[in-house]
């Protein structure tokens, strides 16, 4: 079996990885890293089908490059195929108001989805000489490990998650000869998440009793929900503003996916939909706002923090990783940040809650060990070499863009 990434092994960000044997080849995932402007994996190669893991960008940004010159099968499950579709139309916008040059059109976005086969958990079937197996990442709702058997089976794992969350259930581990793997957290793991969600309950309840509000930044997909989800029992007045309204909508539509649909629309509805600038207005009378973007660099929380800024009672969370040169990792590192160009230090209180969806070191090994690979490849991780110590009597690669190899 021949593999060559390109994109996405020695880095987090614009995962492709293309996956060859005999005469049949599949590519899985085309992302981009969410820079300034963002970077593309190498140019795409001609495969019969593209695998999507999830709707992240880092995963799915560049997809539609693919059908700018070349045509495939698209595969993902539904619910991914649903939710990025906003997403490749924001990244479009923004692309054209920062002024980056525009790899894709909307017609490359509608072309993806005329090429697109649903794929549904457990339910196999053969692209070429490949069957193909999907099974759920535990990641985000609908994000998919791909198996793939042909004389060997490959499976490549996306971003994964191993334990149950309010949202979704964990990732469970089956066997495959060659395992590619993110490796994200390796060398780190995560606090109990149990323990995180209960520190910012409190954390929380102490701002709001003290008469003070809470911007929670938030990614769109996944986290959106999974908070509306942890502080739906606080009794507290939610709203929830920017993109995550959509993904949210397309996840009441869809089931299937989550770890209780009925539960998700029970708590779901005890929050406030905001739109337009007549509600956002009105939103700041609420205890809790739950809004993009979740790095701080745009959309509305930006106005909402340009508001409450002076208000020492009120207070930023933050709840994901906070990539480097981002609004988020310098309110962090040293309490400023900018707003419309011009560098504001906000008043508010401002804490960091560790709500990852991507498993922690001792989880990967876990989960290693489990599928139990006669061969190991880590990808999608800056630090990948801190697990080979955990991995004694495995045979594990650390391959580099661009490199074709033999597995
Ligand atoms: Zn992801
Ligand atoms: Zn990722």
């Amino acid at each position: 079996m021949k593999i060559k990434f390109l994109g996405g092994a020695e880095e987090v960000g614009r995962l492709a990885v293309k996956i060859e044997e005999k005469n049949s080849s599949v590519m899985v995932d085309y992302g981009v890293v969410p820079d300034k402007p963002p970077k593309y994996p190498m140019p795409p190669e001609k495969v019969d089908g593209l695998f999507l893991t999830h709707a992240h960008l880092d995963h799915c940004g560049g997809l539609p490059m693919y059908y700018h010159s070349l045509d495939a099968k698209f595969y993902s499950t539904i619910l991914t195929a649903n939710s990025i579709k906003p997403l490749l139309l924001d990244s479009l916008k923004i692309a054209g108001l920062e002024g980056y040059p525009q790899m894709f059109n909307s017609d490359d976005v509608s072309m993806l989805y005329d090429h697109f086969n649903e794929a549904v958990y457990g339910e196999q079937f053969d692209l070429g000489d490949f069957r193909v197996t999907p099974q759920s990442a535990g990641h985000i709702p609908g994000s998919t490990m791909w198996k793939f058997e042909n004389s060997q089976s490959v499976m490549v794992t996306g971003d994964i998650y191993t334990r149950d969350t309010m949202l979704l259930n964990g990732a469970k581990p089956t066997k495959a000869d060659i395992l590619v793997i993110e490796s994200t957290y390796a060398g780190k793991n995560h606090e109990e998440r149990g323990q995180v969600i209960s520190r910012l309950k409190s954390r929380i309840a102490e701002v709001v009793d003290d008469g003070g509000k809470v911007i929670l930044p938030t990614f769109a997909v996944g986290r959106t929900q999974e908070l509306a989800m942890i502080l739906a029992d606080t009794g507290y007045d939610i709203s929830i503003d920017g993109m995550g309204n959509s993904i949210t909508d397309i996840y009441m539509h869809t089931n299937g996916f989550l770890r209780s649909h009925s539960e998700f629309l029970k708590n779901i509805k005890k929050t406030r939909k905001i739109k337009g600038w007549r509600m956002r207005e009105r939103a700041l009378d609420s205890d809790i706002i739950i809004t993009t973007s979740g790095m701080l660099d745009g959309g509305p929380v930006l106005g909402y923090i340009d508001k409450l800024q002076n208000d020492t009672k009120s207070a930023i969370f933050l709840t994901g990783y906070q990539v480097e040169n981002t609004n988020g990792r310098s309110l962090l590192e040293n309490g400023t940040m900018k707003i419309a160009g011009v560098s504001v230090k906000p008043q508010m209180k401002v804490d960091f809650f560790d709500l990852s969806a991507h498993a922690g070191h001792d989880d990967l090994i876990r989960f290693i060990k489990n599928v139990d690979p006669q061969k190991v490849i880590l990808c999608h991780g800056e630090k990948r070499e801190e697990l080979l110590h955990d991995l004694d009597g495995y045979d594990v690669m650390l391959p580099m863009n661009g490199h074709e190899f033999t597995a």
